[in-house]
């Protein structure tokens, strides 16, 4: 493998570990603007400590990012530039009473390590900065030039990346990109995604009258509720199909290559519905995909939740002014937000539900890598030589949702996720965690990583 050894990785790990708790130890959640602007001046600081580079940009009204900046060593490759997307902000602490430890100090019990926004995605930046200071001792140094973007705002929906890179794309310049998460799963599989769905998030309203009413008027009166649901039932049939005009055909239909990878991952779908004690069986038995395609490659249209009337302890009998639905689509590539609207209302317009009303509430576009870029092959080459042969998964996209679609955009680079997670970290949730094997193993895959790309 590298020029650096396991053990000096370990004792660089274990050197740094104090700053790496203090760098936990900050309250940085976005949802709550806590401590945002010092923990954008502790990541400044960190870079700057070990010898990089580092600006805290601020654009009106945003959250600061922080750009890093390390120049390849003396026998390095200094056309190449490798950028790591980092986010320093995390999820509000709540429930508290869940917590067997503060959230705020990072504890580590028999060899894993509590706190909030260790594995999402605190542990991952500090394994990046222990990578390139490993470096640093090194005749070489640093093998390619890396930058950073660290943002405060991906726990609230990353509303100024796309700003963000548009207002400093020069600065923001790499040739290629590792982006912020990769988990193990509960085979000790890393998996390294090369894309992410998209969203577009809905609220959907029908207000019927003036004020509630006693229910005996529902003789004569109209019923927000029941227009709702009829509304919403409309958008998908008892097969599960979404029976939208037009909907499943804005997908950019998966490549062979892309196929073949997905035909690679692996899936259990007992495994599934153990996880998440499913009472019925996957929607997909009824579907013409496959439940790994159906993750992968199919958007999804979900009602995430229905409010109306009355839902309290015994019975009052009322007819409700007003019902609401939250809906959420999962985009792949070839949706877009703009579109997927036009589509659902021309779908309720043409159905008779014009009094439905329907808004966008945020949006993000997929992004998918070019599975044939040479990339993919470095970055999963060199997890194989760390994880092992068998232990490493691609994905072409993950089936959640991050901000990667403006990197593609503004700054043209493929991107692939590698992570320090575990099937059990927990992000967003009390006792959030990680290994410690499995962070020094990410600062290990970080060496091997740079020095691949050096190569390739
Ligand atoms: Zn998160």
């Amino acid at each position: 493998m590298s020029q650096i050894s396991e053990n000096e990785l370990k004792r660089i790990s274990d050197k740094n570990m104090e700053r790496f708790y203090d760098y936990l130890r900050l309250e940085s959640v976005s949802a709550q603007g806590r401590q945002i602007k010092q923990t954008a001046e502790a990541v400044q600081a960190l870079i700057e400590n070990t010898g990089g580079e580092s600006k805290v940009l601020k654009l009106e009204g945003a959250h600061p990012v922080v750009y890093g900046f390390f120049e390849a060593g003396p026998t390095g490759d200094s056309e190449k530039t490798l950028l790591f997307y980092d986010h320093y902000d995390v999820q509000p602490e709540d429930p508290l009473d869940e917590w067997r430890t503060e959230p705020f100090e990072p504890t580590v019990k028999e060899g894993i390590l509590y706190a909030r926004g260790v594995s999402d995605n605190k542990a991952n930046l500090m394994a990046r900065i222990n990578a390139i200071e490993a470096y640093k001792n090194t005749e070489g140094g640093l093998p390619v030039n890396v930058k950073f973007f660290v943002e405060g705002e991906e726990e609230i929906g990353s509303p100024h990346v796309d700003d963000y890179l548009k207002t400093y794309a020069d600065l923001f310049a790499a040739d290629v990109c590792i982006w912020e998460a990769g988990s193990k799963d509960s085979d000790e599989r890393l998996g390294i995604s090369a894309g992410i769905k998209g969203i577009a998030y809905y609220e959907a309203r029908v207000t019927s009258a003036d004020i509630d009413m006693h229910s005996s008027l529902a003789a004569i009166a109209d019923n927000s509720a029941w227009r709702l649901v009829q509304a919403l039932a409309s958008m998908r049939n008892v097969k599960n199909e979404i029976t939208v005009d037009g909907f499943y055909d804005m997908m950019t239909p998966p490549t062979e290559l892309e196929k073949k990878v997905l035909a690679e991952m692996p899936f259990d779908p007992d495994a599934s519905k153990q996880n998440y004690g499913l009472k019925h069986s996957l929607i997909t038995d009824q579907l013409t995909y496959s439940p790994e395609e159906a993750l992968v490659f199919y958007p999804t249209l979900t009602i995430s939740g229905l409010l109306s009337g009355y839902t309290g302890l015994g019975t009052k009998t009322i007819l409700p002014r007003q019902a609401l639905a939250k809906i959420d689509v999962r985009l792949v590539p070839g949706y877009e937000p703009d579109k997927v609207t036009k589509l659902l209302r021309e779908h309720l317009d043409k159905n008779g539900f014009e009094d439905v009303e329907l808004e966008l509430l945020t949006s993000v576009m997929p992004f998918r890598t070019n599975l044939e870029d040479s990339f993919v092959k470095t970055v999963i080459d060199s997890a194989k030589k760390v994880y092992g042969e068998d232990k490493v998964v691609l994905e072409p996209n993950s089936a959640g949702t991050g901000p990667m679609y403006g990197f593609g955009k503004y700054l043209n680079v493929p991107i692939l996720g590698s992570g320090t997670e575990w099937v059990k970290s927990g992000a967003h949730a009390p006792n959030e965690n990680i290994r410690l094997s499995d962070f020094y193993q990410g600062v290990e895959h970080m060496v091997v990583l740079l020095e691949s790309y050096k190569d390739s």
